[in-house]
């Protein structure tokens, strides 16, 4: 058992919190055919702690493209280093909207979460698009 394990308990109360879908993405972890992870929105690497209001629930895609970063840059002409979207206190539909399965930015907090979680990967618009022509998403 590591220094970070999760009680069950712990996962319990992240998942359900999530209502069973991706915190990033927002995609049902009912339609995605792995296991989704218990993700610590600041890594441990940057002092995350192991605690209710650091997890959050996240698909498999969301969470490896994240890995341990926190924040990225703007862009490449850019040295203004911008967090990354934070589930316990940002509220998705205030930086994201959804249009045919890709997520838009309305932020550039929302602009930078998208580009290091890869969240409009070409099949993972397709797969949204999917989804919400089934009415699930
Ligand atoms: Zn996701």
């Amino acid at each position: 058992m590591s220094r970070h394990h999760i009680s069950n308990d712990l996962r319990q109360k992240v998942v359900k919190r999530a209502n069973f879908c991706c915190e990033y993405c927002l995609v049902p972890e009912a339609f995605l055919a792995t296991v989704f992870h218990i993700e610590h929105i600041r890594s441990i690497k940057h002092g995350g702690k192991t605690l209710l209001n650091n997890l959050a629930y996240a698909c498999p895609h969301c969470n490896q493209n994240k890995g341990s970063d926190v924040a990225t840059f703007l862009n490449d002409e850019s040295d203004e280093l911008i967090r990354f979207f934070n589930p316990r206190i940002d509220v998705w539909h205030e930086h994201f909207e959804i249009n045919e399965g890709e997520i838009v930015p309305k932020t550039n907090l929302a602009k930078v979460t998208i580009r290091i979680l890869n969240i409009n990967q070409i099949d993972r618009i397709i797969f949204r698009k999917a989804l919400m022509d089934a009415g699930v998403y």
